[in-house]
Formats: C-alpha cells, structure tokens, sequence
C-alpha cells in the first residue's frame, strides 16, 4: 500500500503553517517574534509563551512508555477525537471519499464524516457483536473505502474483537484500518501497537480520557507510519497540545502507578457490579464486557431510564442502537456510587411486582 496514493491533493499541495519559532534556528535570548505579552501571565503559571507545536519531550516519554521504537510514529491531538477528524481530513475527499463504519458503534465516527461530507458505507456487527469479517472485506473491495474505523473494546457493546478477524481485515482491504483502543487498558488483550510495524495501513488511537482519568485535559494519541504521523502533523492547528495539559502529563508518567491501580479497582468492580445487577428480575441480560461500561438488557429500558434519572441517576439510553434493544449502558463507577444504582433497580424491581 503506498500512503501517498491515499492523501488528499490539496493536501499533498500545500506547506503547513510556519511557526516564528519554527522559522528560528539558533539559540535565542529574546523572543520578540510571536506577539506574546512578554510582561508575564495574569495566571500564576507562566503560560505567556506559545507551547512547542509538538511536545517533543512528552513524545518521547510516551514512546518510552508505549514501547514505541521512534517518537515519529505518534501523533499527539487534543483528544483522540482531534485524531479521528485529521485522519477523515487528510486522507477523504469530501462528497467523494467514503469510510467504513460498523455499527453500533462510537457516535464520533459518524459526526467527523458528516462535518468532512464523506460517505459512510454501514456494515453491521452480527447480532453477538462479532465482526462480519467476509462482508467488511468484500464491501471494502467494491467501493474501495479511504478509511475503515474498528472500535475494539467496542463502544457500546463493551466486546473485544478477535485478533484474527482484524488481521483478516488489515491484510485484505485497500483502506487504511483506523483501530479505536480508547478501553484498551480495561481488555485482557494486548494492543495492536505491538503490531504497529507489520501493517502499513494500520493506525491505532488511544487517549487519556478514560483509563488515566483525564479527561478534562483532552490528549489523545495515534500511532502509526511515520508518513502517516507527518500527513497528521502537517494539517493540523499549529498549537493543539497546551502547555497545561504536556507538564500535567509528563509529570504523570513519571509514576503511572496511580493509574494501574484505578485501572484494577475498576476491573474488580466490573465483575462485582455485573454479578450483582444480573441478579435483579427485571433483567433480561448482562452482555459481556471488557471495557469500563457494559450494556444491560432491561425488560422495559425506557422505563428503567426515566426511574433512575429521578432518583438522580444518570445512564446511557442505547436502546435505540442496532442489536441494543432494551439496552442501558453502565459505566462502573466507585462501590458506593454501584450501590446506589443497585439499590436503585432493586426498589424499581420491587414496585414493577406490586
Ligand atoms: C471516550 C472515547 C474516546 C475518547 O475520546 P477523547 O477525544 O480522547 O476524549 C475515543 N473513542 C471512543 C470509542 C470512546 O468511547
């Protein structure tokens, strides 16, 4: 696959924006090059001057901790959704292009092709929420899709897909195979970067919103060839990275220790808020889960949803998502708060048979 072939023209065409300190090279002593207020800040932080375009110290940090063999093999967004967006930019021409996406699945995917004006080409999970492998192969030949998107823990079904149907896909499609491991860490799976130099037209995402708990500060990451890697860095906002957010996390990864221990108090109350909830009558299914959420199929949802938001409980309503009849999506949270919502669905439970 030659990823050049891929990338838009316009593109390709253009130069990426200059950055004055981009334009410096030598050892500066005053900077009177980018119109920063050079008295200081009005915050106590000293954030007068404009963040690196990319954070190359918190690249290399990460490529340490990711076991990423060069820096330039990932790209830092402000969010993995920046990262999906820019993929969708570079690389799909609008009312051209299409993707492929394979529903139910995360809502982002859809939105970024509506605001690129892209085609979306649908093909459903079976009713278990396994890959339809033959068929994504197929429809990728025929209408030949710029982009393919794999969410794996899936977001909303909370499964992990087998390796060698990805593998299946990856080695058969023309497309580039954007794999979302925004739950990775939640999975007794590996990761695909393991396997991020055997497959050109593989590129995987992952974020800080979710296992590491930050998701106020908005870093995600993809990783993938380095000519891939540059295509993202070329297109997007000069400064999307902010001072705030690389010093929060660097200083983070120098103890991650944090994280994996929230990463299994959260597995653990995974299993405990399953065992519990499939023990009350007015459900009909707990679906297996290896992400920080799973679905629970109710006899009445709808019902379900409005008493819980009463009591000032609030679920995600997938009910109306493909093969997610009846179900609400439960994010597993601290033992008091799955107390609660258990306490919640037993009284529910106990009116419906009064
Ligand atoms: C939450 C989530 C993300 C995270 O997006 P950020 O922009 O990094 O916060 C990405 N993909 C999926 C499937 C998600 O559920």
């Amino acid at each position: 696959m030659i990823i050049s072939d891929l990338v838009r023209d316009n593109v390709k065409k253009m130069k990426k924006y200059a950055s004055a300190r981009e334009e410096f090279k030598g050892e500066a002593k005053i900077f009177l090059d980018a119109n920063e207020n050079s008295f200081g800040s009005s915050s106590n932080e000293e954030l007068n001057r404009y963040p690196e375009p990319i954070p190359i110290q918190l690249r290399k940090k990460l490529a340490d901790y990711k076991k990423i063999n060069d820096p330039e093999k990932i790209f830092l967004g402000n969010g993995s959704d920046e990262a999906i967006d820019l993929v969708m930019r570079a690389f799909c021409e609008p009312r051209e292009d299409s993707i492929m996406l394979l529903p139910p699945t995360y809502g982002m995917y859809s939105v970024c092709a509506n605001v690129n004006d892209l085609d979306i080409i649908q093909v459903n999970l079976n009713p278990d929420f396994s890959l339809n492998v033959k068929k994504i192969i197929q429809q990728a030949k025929d209408e030949k899709p710029k982009l393919i998107i794999i969410c794996t823990p899936n977001n909303p079904s909370g499964n992990v897909y087998r390796n060698e149907d990805i593998e299946e896909i990856l080695n058969n499609v023309p497309s580039l195979v954007l794999i979302d491991e925004a739950y990775i860490d939640f999975s007794s799976k590996t990761s695909w970067l393991e396997r991020l130099d055997e497959f050109k037209n593989l590129i995987v995402i992952q974020t800080f919103s979710k296992a590491w708990g930050m998701a106020g500060i908005r870093l995600g990451m993809a990783f993938a060839d380095k000519e891939i890697i540059d295509i993202l860095n070329k297109i997007k906002y000069p400064y999307n990275i902010n001072d705030v957010t690389t010093h929060i996390v660097l200083e983070t990864l120098n103890d991650t220790s944090k994280k994996e221990d929230m990463v299994s108090k959260i597995i653990i109350e995974r299993a405990y808020l399953m065992k519990e909830i499939a023990k009350i009558d007015i459900l009909n299914e707990v679906l297996p889960s290896e992400a920080n959420f799973f679905l629970a199929r109710f006899n009445e949802a709808k019902k379900v949803y409005a008493f819980l938001k009463e009591q000032g409980i609030v679920v995600r309503d997938r009910s109306e998502q493909l093969h997610c009849e009846g179900c609400l999506r439960i994010t597993v949270g601290r033992r008091e708060e799955n107390d609660m919502l258990l306490d919640a669905l037993r009284q529910y439970s106990e009116e419906d048979q009064s």
